[in-house]
Protein backbone atom coordinates (compact mmCIF):
# COMPACT_ATOMS: atom_id res chain seq x y z
CA UNK A 1 0.00 0.00 0.00
CA UNK A 2 1.15 3.20 -0.86
CA UNK A 3 0.32 6.63 1.49
CA UNK A 4 1.27 10.08 -0.03
CA UNK A 5 0.87 12.61 2.99
CA UNK A 6 0.54 16.79 2.05
CA UNK A 7 1.54 18.27 5.31
CA UNK A 8 3.30 21.56 6.33
CA UNK A 9 5.15 19.85 9.23
CA UNK A 10 6.63 16.61 7.34
CA UNK A 11 9.17 15.92 10.17
CA UNK A 12 6.32 15.19 12.62
CA UNK A 13 5.90 12.00 10.59
CA UNK A 14 10.15 11.20 11.89
CA UNK A 15 9.28 9.45 15.58
CA UNK A 16 5.83 7.52 14.22
CA UNK A 17 7.14 6.16 10.70
CA UNK A 18 10.89 5.36 11.76
CA UNK A 19 9.93 3.26 15.15
CA UNK A 20 8.73 -0.37 15.64
CA UNK A 21 5.87 -1.96 13.47
CA UNK A 22 5.81 1.06 11.38
CA UNK A 23 9.22 0.55 10.28
CA UNK A 24 9.01 -2.50 10.14
CA UNK A 25 6.19 -2.56 7.66
CA UNK A 26 8.66 -0.14 5.13
CA UNK A 27 11.28 -2.98 5.85
CA UNK A 28 9.31 -5.60 4.12
CA UNK A 29 7.31 -3.49 1.59
CA UNK A 30 4.26 -3.52 2.90
CA UNK A 31 4.06 -0.28 3.10
CA UNK A 32 5.07 3.09 1.15
CA UNK A 33 4.95 6.69 3.02
CA UNK A 34 5.67 9.63 1.49
CA UNK A 35 5.44 13.00 2.85
CA UNK A 36 5.45 16.10 0.91
CA UNK A 37 5.78 19.67 2.25
CA UNK A 38 3.30 21.76 1.27
CA UNK A 39 5.22 24.40 1.55
CA UNK A 40 6.96 23.36 -2.00
CA UNK A 41 3.60 24.66 -3.88
CA UNK A 42 3.69 28.13 -1.84
CA UNK A 43 2.84 31.16 -3.63
CA UNK A 44 5.87 33.95 -4.22
CA UNK A 45 9.12 34.30 -2.73
CA UNK A 46 7.76 33.98 0.83
CA UNK A 47 6.15 30.69 -0.22
CA UNK A 48 2.56 31.54 1.08
CA UNK A 49 0.17 28.99 1.94
CA UNK A 50 -3.10 30.45 3.71
CA UNK A 51 -4.62 33.64 3.60
CA UNK A 52 -6.92 35.94 5.41
CA UNK A 53 -10.88 34.46 5.46
CA UNK A 54 -13.66 35.81 3.08
CA UNK A 55 -16.39 37.79 5.69
CA UNK A 56 -13.52 38.36 8.10
CA UNK A 57 -12.79 36.80 11.54
CA UNK A 58 -9.69 35.09 13.24
CA UNK A 59 -7.34 32.90 11.73
CA UNK A 60 -5.98 32.30 8.25
CA UNK A 61 -7.40 29.86 5.59
CA UNK A 62 -5.19 27.62 3.09
CA UNK A 63 -5.40 28.52 -0.43
CA UNK A 64 -7.04 26.65 -2.89
CA UNK A 65 -4.93 26.87 -5.31
CA UNK A 66 -1.26 26.19 -3.29
CA UNK A 67 -3.19 22.87 -1.54
CA UNK A 68 -4.92 21.89 -5.51
CA UNK A 69 -1.41 22.01 -7.28
CA UNK A 70 -0.50 19.89 -4.41
CA UNK A 71 -2.86 17.62 -4.74
CA UNK A 72 -3.17 17.15 -8.76
CA UNK A 73 0.64 16.93 -8.99
CA UNK A 74 1.41 14.17 -6.01
CA UNK A 75 -2.10 12.09 -7.78
CA UNK A 76 -0.77 12.51 -10.57
CA UNK A 77 2.50 10.76 -10.07
CA UNK A 78 3.86 7.20 -10.94
CA UNK A 79 1.08 5.01 -8.32
CA UNK A 80 2.42 2.42 -6.37
CA UNK A 81 3.87 -0.75 -7.88
CA UNK A 82 2.26 -2.37 -4.39
CA UNK A 83 -1.17 -3.96 -5.22
CA UNK A 84 -4.43 -3.54 -3.55
CA UNK A 85 -5.67 -6.23 -1.37
CA UNK A 86 -9.12 -6.51 -3.56
CA UNK A 87 -9.92 -5.01 -6.26
CA UNK A 88 -11.58 -2.22 -6.04
CA UNK A 89 -15.71 -1.44 -6.73
CA UNK A 90 -15.96 1.00 -9.85
CA UNK A 91 -16.13 5.05 -8.13
CA UNK A 92 -19.10 7.07 -9.26
CA UNK A 93 -18.67 9.48 -12.05
CA UNK A 94 -17.41 13.02 -11.11
CA UNK A 95 -19.83 15.16 -9.27
CA UNK A 96 -18.20 18.41 -9.90
CA UNK A 97 -17.24 19.62 -14.14
CA UNK A 98 -13.27 19.96 -12.48
CA UNK A 99 -13.31 17.87 -9.41
CA UNK A 100 -13.76 14.35 -8.03
CA UNK A 101 -11.67 12.20 -10.02
CA UNK A 102 -11.71 9.87 -7.05
CA UNK A 103 -10.36 6.19 -8.13
CA UNK A 104 -9.88 7.46 -12.03
CA UNK A 105 -6.82 5.53 -13.83
CA UNK A 106 -5.30 4.72 -10.32
CA UNK A 107 -5.61 8.25 -8.51
CA UNK A 108 -5.74 8.02 -5.21
CA UNK A 109 -8.12 7.95 -2.24
CA UNK A 110 -8.12 11.58 -1.45
CA UNK A 111 -9.04 12.01 2.61
CA UNK A 112 -8.83 15.79 4.47
CA UNK A 113 -8.65 15.44 8.57
CA UNK A 114 -11.14 17.56 10.00
CA UNK A 115 -13.14 17.69 13.28
CA UNK A 116 -16.47 18.25 10.64
CA UNK A 117 -15.57 14.70 9.24
CA UNK A 118 -16.94 11.55 10.10
CA UNK A 119 -14.94 9.74 12.88
CA UNK A 120 -12.93 6.96 12.53
CA UNK A 121 -13.71 3.53 13.47
CA UNK A 122 -12.17 0.34 13.07
CA UNK A 123 -15.15 -0.42 10.10
CA UNK A 124 -13.54 2.67 8.70
CA UNK A 125 -10.32 1.39 8.87
CA UNK A 126 -10.81 -2.45 7.56
CA UNK A 127 -12.41 -0.50 4.33
CA UNK A 128 -9.07 1.93 4.25
CA UNK A 129 -6.62 -0.97 4.29
CA UNK A 130 -7.98 -2.58 1.15
CA UNK A 131 -7.16 0.38 -0.89
CA UNK A 132 -3.88 1.16 -3.18
CA UNK A 133 -3.03 4.30 -2.74
CA UNK A 134 -4.27 6.97 0.04
CA UNK A 135 -3.58 10.73 -0.08
CA UNK A 136 -4.20 12.24 3.08
CA UNK A 137 -4.36 15.46 3.57
CA UNK A 138 -3.65 17.81 7.14
CA UNK A 139 -4.92 20.85 7.57
CA UNK A 140 -3.71 23.59 9.09
CA UNK A 141 -4.82 27.14 11.30
CA UNK A 142 -8.64 27.45 10.91
CA UNK A 143 -8.37 24.91 7.13
CA UNK A 144 -8.45 24.94 4.18
CA UNK A 145 -10.79 26.73 1.78
CA UNK A 146 -14.06 24.65 1.24
CA UNK A 147 -14.05 24.79 -2.58
CA UNK A 148 -10.67 22.17 -2.50
CA UNK A 149 -13.37 20.15 -0.08
CA UNK A 150 -16.02 20.00 -2.73
CA UNK A 151 -13.53 19.31 -5.67
CA UNK A 152 -10.79 17.00 -4.87
CA UNK A 153 -11.62 15.28 -1.64
CA UNK A 154 -13.39 11.75 -1.46
CA UNK A 155 -13.99 11.78 2.29
CA UNK A 156 -13.64 14.31 5.25
CA UNK A 157 -12.18 12.26 8.54
CA UNK A 158 -12.37 13.13 12.32
CA UNK A 159 -10.41 11.67 14.57
CA UNK A 160 -12.34 12.86 17.84
CA UNK A 161 -14.66 15.67 18.80
CA UNK A 162 -11.75 17.80 19.78
CA UNK A 163 -9.73 20.19 17.83
CA UNK A 164 -5.55 19.60 17.23
CA UNK A 165 -3.59 22.25 15.92
CA UNK A 166 -3.07 20.44 12.67
CA UNK A 167 -4.02 17.17 10.92
CA UNK A 168 -0.94 15.66 11.51
CA UNK A 169 -1.22 13.70 14.54
CA UNK A 170 -4.87 12.36 12.65
CA UNK A 171 -2.71 11.16 9.89
CA UNK A 172 -0.19 9.43 12.41
CA UNK A 173 -3.14 7.49 14.00
CA UNK A 174 -4.42 6.61 10.61
CA UNK A 175 -1.66 5.45 9.13
CA UNK A 176 -0.40 3.23 12.31
CA UNK A 177 -4.59 1.99 12.29
CA UNK A 178 -4.29 1.28 8.61
CA UNK A 179 -0.97 -0.56 8.89
CA UNK A 180 -1.74 -2.63 11.19
CA UNK A 181 -4.23 -4.57 9.11
CA UNK A 182 -2.49 -4.90 6.17
CA UNK A 183 -1.50 -9.05 6.26
CA UNK A 184 2.02 -9.35 7.12
CA UNK A 185 3.12 -6.11 9.34
CA UNK A 186 2.14 -7.47 12.46
CA UNK A 187 4.98 -10.67 13.63
CA UNK A 188 3.55 -13.98 15.13
CA UNK A 189 2.80 -12.62 18.74
CA UNK A 190 0.39 -9.74 17.57
CA UNK A 191 -2.63 -10.03 15.85
CA UNK A 192 -5.76 -8.25 14.47
CA UNK A 193 -7.93 -11.64 15.05
CA UNK A 194 -9.41 -11.25 18.13
CA UNK A 195 -8.95 -7.23 19.32
CA UNK A 196 -10.84 -4.88 20.33
CA UNK A 197 -14.11 -3.63 17.79
CA UNK A 198 -12.97 -7.08 15.37
CA UNK A 199 -15.89 -8.29 14.09
CA UNK A 200 -14.91 -11.60 16.17
CA UNK A 201 -15.42 -9.81 19.22
CA UNK A 202 -18.82 -8.48 17.94
CA UNK A 203 -17.07 -4.90 17.82
CA UNK A 204 -17.24 -4.97 21.17
CA UNK A 205 -14.15 -3.60 23.27
CA UNK A 206 -12.00 -6.39 24.53
CA UNK A 207 -11.64 -8.35 28.08
CA UNK A 208 -8.61 -7.85 30.33
CA UNK A 209 -5.24 -9.77 30.37
CA UNK A 210 -3.16 -10.83 32.87
CA UNK A 211 0.07 -12.06 32.37
CA UNK A 212 2.99 -13.59 35.33
CA UNK A 213 3.15 -13.27 38.31
CA UNK A 214 -0.34 -15.20 39.42
CA UNK A 215 0.02 -13.13 42.40
CA UNK A 216 1.08 -9.17 42.09
CA UNK A 217 0.65 -6.86 45.57
CA UNK A 218 -1.98 -9.17 46.73
CA UNK A 219 -3.57 -9.08 43.18
CA UNK A 220 -4.60 -11.84 42.26
CA UNK A 221 -5.27 -13.35 38.99
CA UNK A 222 -8.75 -14.20 38.17
CA UNK A 223 -9.17 -18.21 39.12
CA UNK A 224 -10.75 -19.10 35.84
CA UNK A 225 -7.73 -17.90 33.58
CA UNK A 226 -5.43 -20.60 36.21
CA UNK A 227 -8.15 -23.50 35.39
CA UNK A 228 -7.18 -24.65 32.11
CA UNK A 229 -10.92 -25.31 30.70
CA UNK A 230 -10.68 -23.17 27.76
CA UNK A 231 -14.32 -23.21 27.26
CA UNK A 232 -14.75 -21.91 30.89
CA UNK A 233 -11.91 -19.26 29.87
CA UNK A 234 -13.53 -18.58 26.51
CA UNK A 235 -17.04 -17.61 28.34
CA UNK A 236 -15.63 -16.03 31.27
CA UNK A 237 -13.89 -13.74 28.28
CA UNK A 238 -16.87 -13.20 26.36
CA UNK A 239 -18.45 -12.01 29.11
CA UNK A 240 -16.11 -9.34 29.93
CA UNK A 241 -16.76 -7.88 26.77
CA UNK A 242 -17.81 -4.26 26.58
N1 LIG B 1 -11.36 25.71 12.40
C1 LIG B 1 -11.46 24.30 12.56
C2 LIG B 1 -10.29 23.74 13.36
C3 LIG B 1 -9.00 23.80 12.62
S1 LIG B 1 -7.76 22.92 13.43
C4 LIG B 1 -12.74 23.97 13.29
O1 LIG B 1 -13.21 24.77 14.09
O2 LIG B 1 -13.29 22.89 13.07
C5 LIG B 1 -6.53 22.81 12.18
C6 LIG B 1 -6.48 21.50 11.44
O3 LIG B 1 -6.24 20.45 12.33
C7 LIG B 1 -7.71 21.11 10.67
O4 LIG B 1 -7.71 21.69 9.40
C8 LIG B 1 -7.58 19.60 10.59
O5 LIG B 1 -6.81 19.20 9.47
C9 LIG B 1 -6.84 19.26 11.87
N2 LIG B 1 -7.68 18.74 12.95
C10 LIG B 1 -7.95 19.35 14.11
N3 LIG B 1 -8.73 18.61 14.90
C11 LIG B 1 -8.98 17.46 14.24
C12 LIG B 1 -9.74 16.29 14.53
N4 LIG B 1 -10.42 16.13 15.66
N5 LIG B 1 -9.75 15.30 13.60
C13 LIG B 1 -9.10 15.44 12.44
N6 LIG B 1 -8.38 16.54 12.10
C14 LIG B 1 -8.32 17.54 12.98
Amino acid sequence: MRIDVLTLFPAMFQGPLTESILQRAKEKQLLEVQLHDLRQWGLGTYKQIDDSPYGGGAGMVMRPDVVVAAIEEVSGRQSSSFPALTPQPPLPPFDFAQGKQAGEGGQPHRIYFSPRGKKLTQVKVEQLFRKEHLLLLCGHYEGIDQRVIDGWIDEEISIGDYVLTGGELPAMVLIDAVARQLPGVLGKDESTHEESFSKSLKRKKEYPHYTRPEEFRGMKVPDVLLSGHHQKIEEWRRKQLK
